[in-house]
Formats: structure tokens, sequence, C-alpha cells
């Protein structure tokens, strides 16, 4: 029998080739006038072509966005900001910028604007993480959800082939992650379907021929979709996975879960069955796991934790952390499990 809670979040939503064109309304519209535009050094360019484009309403930019925020890069970017006596963050990149801009809302306050340019979906999350000490503390909060996202296509063409298979898979992730989740929902459940669906359909094309911006509209539909799905469900093993491999051995986030993820569905498989018909559907294959790890091999997209440079004497004290917190997933996490799970995961082999 159906028995859910379903809370939306507030944000307002743009999405479309040259939706960037309306930044400077969207900016009138939340009423500030002083943005600052964050981004990567990478990105540096695009932060300071859109700062161009807001003209009058732009006090500067920040360029030093990193991954998972370390903790003395969000200090300095408030400092920043105060200097600029700035009103507003304009996040132009992505789960890294996006990041960045959460924590200066975490401290400030102050509204976010969200130009997303890879499939991370942190802008549509209330979830903010800062690494400190080379720890990684993450938390909810209502402050930092961004409160004006503009998904334009052709900001994501420049985003390299290998990048966008495995962004692509980290937003299947989230997905794949919501359609078994403790909180699960029907509404959240028929997005996370249709999430997978456009981002695996439209990943190949994009792979092959990145300035496709059909294929590209279509890959960032399905990172909004997964966006939402993990802003409003809570995560499972997939994600503590990562989360733990990300921050005690340094492998890249989106790599990491394009690793993963087969292995966290295979381990769920039994205690997940629904959820599990749904994504092997959706992909066409035999099985969920397998379907993920043929998706990843097409695209050319890493399959084992060791070519991500990670040690195989880091096995055992990964499955130890990764049983060290309780926490919701549908199978009971074991070490033995676990420990199998990242063996298989090391190895590379299909699930
Ligand atoms: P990223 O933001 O670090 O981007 C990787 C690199 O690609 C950067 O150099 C970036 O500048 C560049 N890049 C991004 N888009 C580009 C484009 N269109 N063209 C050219 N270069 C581009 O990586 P990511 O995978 O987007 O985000 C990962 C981070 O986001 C992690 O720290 C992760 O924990 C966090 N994250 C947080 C949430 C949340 O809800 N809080 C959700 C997902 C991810």
């Amino acid at each position: 029998m159906l028995s859910f809670i379903y809370e939306p979040l507030p944000s307002r939503v743009i999405f479309g080739v040259g939706c960037l064109d309306q930044l400077p309304e969207q900016a009138e519209r939340l009423k500030v006038s002083r943005a600052i535009v964050l981004s990567t050094p990478e990105q540096a360019e695009t932060a300071r072509a859109i700062m161009a484009r807001l003209g009058q309403c732009a006090v500067g930019v920040y360029t030093n966005a990193v991954m998972h925020v370390p903790a003395d890069i969000a200090k300095a970017a408030i400092a920043r900001v105060r200097e600029l006596s700035a009103d507003c963050t304009v996040a132009a990149g992505g789960g890294s910028t996006t990041g960045l801009a959460k924590a200066i809302a975490l401290e400030t306050g102050l509204p976010i604007i969200a130009i997303p340019t890879s499939y991370a979906g942190s802008e549509m999350t209330p979830i903010w993480g800062l690494t400190e000490a080379g720890v990684k503390k993450t938390g909810r909060d209502m402050r930092v959800l961004p409160r004006t996202v503009l998904y334009d296509p052709s900001l994501t063409v420049s985003m390299p082939p290998m990048l966008s298979a495995t962004s692509g898979i980290n937003s299947i992730a989230h997905c794949v992650e919501a359609l078994y989740a403790k909180d699960a929902n029907p509404i959240i459940s028929l997005l996370a379907e249709e999430g997978i669906r456009a981002m695996a359909a439209s990943l190949p094309r994009v792979v092959t021929e990145p300035r496709d911006l059909t294929a590209r509209s279509q890959a960032l539909y399905g990172a909004w979709l997964g966006g939402v799905a993990l802003g409003a469900v809570g995560m499972a093993l997939h994600h503590k996975l990562c989360h733990t491999l990300g921050g005690t051995f340094n492998l890249p986030h989106a790599e990491t879960h394009t690793v993963v993820l087969p292995h966290a569905c295979a381990y769920n498989a039994e205690a997940a069955p629904e959820a599990m018909a749904k994504i092997a559907r959706t992909l066409n294959g035999e099985s969920a796991a397998a379907a993920l790890y043929d998706l990843a091999a097409s695209l050319g997209a890493p399959v084992s934790l060791q070519a991500l440079g990670m040690k195989e004497t880091d096995i055992e004290k990964a499955a130890d952390l990764a049983v060290q917190n309780p926490y919701y997933n549908p199978r009971p996490v074991d070490r033995t499990g676990i420990r199998d799970l990242l063996r298989n995961a090391f190895d590379g082999r299909r699930p």
C-alpha cells in the first residue's frame, strides 16, 4: 500500500538553449544588484563573460573554486564577497563551483543564481559540503538551495567528452539511489526513471558529438532530474561509498561514481527488486548492474578503481570506513559484502 511524504523544494528553473540571455532579468527579479560571479580557474573566461552580461549588476569575479570546497578557499571567497559588498552569487560551473556558492550562502545567507555547466546536479539540492583537514563535512540547509537555476545546454558543449560521460553517470547514480531510497515517493521515482532514460539515451551522442545541442539538451534535462532526485530523497550505500573513496583516497568524484554504481546495484539487487527492474527496463539490459557497467564501458569511461589510482592495499581500509557509521541501505551493510563489492570494483569486473 502506498504511503509517502513529498515536499517539493522552492526554486525557479529556466531551461533552454540561449536562456543565459535571461540572466540580467532574473537577477532583477531577485532584487539583487551586486552579484559576484564564481568559477574554477579553468572556467575563469566563462565567469568573466557572464560578468560582462550582467553589466552594472556585477561587482566582481572569484575564480578559485576547487573540488570538495576546501575551507580555506571558502574563507577567502567569503572575504572577497564582503570586500565587494556583494548581495548575490552567480555560480557558473560544475558541482565544485556550486559548492563554493553554497559555502558562501551558509555563512552569509546570500542568494545563489546557479548556471550549471556539468551534470553534477548540486544546483537542485539544499546539500552543502566543506572540507577541512582532509575531512569533508556535509549537511542540509535551505539557505544553500539556489533560488534560480539557468540551464543553458550551449554552456555544456565545452565539457570534455570523458567528463560528460562520468558526470552523466554521476547523475544516473542520483536517480538509481532515489528509486530505492528509504523515503522514496512516486513523483521522485517517476522523474528518476525519466532521468536515467534521458541521460543514458543522450550520452553516446554527447561523447562522440560533444557540440550536438539536441543531445546536450537531453543530457542536461536528465541532469536536472537527477539533481531533483538527489535533493528530494535520501541516498544510500553507493553515495556513502563514493563519499568515502573520494574523501579518504582523493579519488575523482564523477569517475568514482561511474565505477562504483554497477557494483552498488549488484549488492542491492535482491533487496530492491522493483527499483532494479525499472533500471534494467529503462536501460534495456539483462540486469541493472550489468546494464550500468555496459553503459560506462561503451562510453569509454573507467570501469575499475585501479584505473582511478586507488591502491589495492586501500580496499580493506575502505571497507572498514564504509561500515563505520550505520546508515540506511536496502540490504544491510556487512563488511564481507562491502569488501567483495570493493574488490570487484577495484578489478573492474562486470557484475
Ligand atoms: P567540477 O565542478 O569539479 O568540474 C570538473 C572540472 O570540469 C572543473 O575544472 C570544471 O571547471 C570543469 N568544467 C565543468 N563544466 C565544464 C564545461 N562545460 N566546459 C569545460 N569545463 C567544464 O566537477 P563536478 O563533477 O561537476 O562536481 C563535483 C563536485 O560537486 C564534488 O565536490 C561533489 O561532491 C559535488 N557535488 C555536490 C552535490 C550537492 O548536492 N551538494 C551534488 C553533486 C556533486
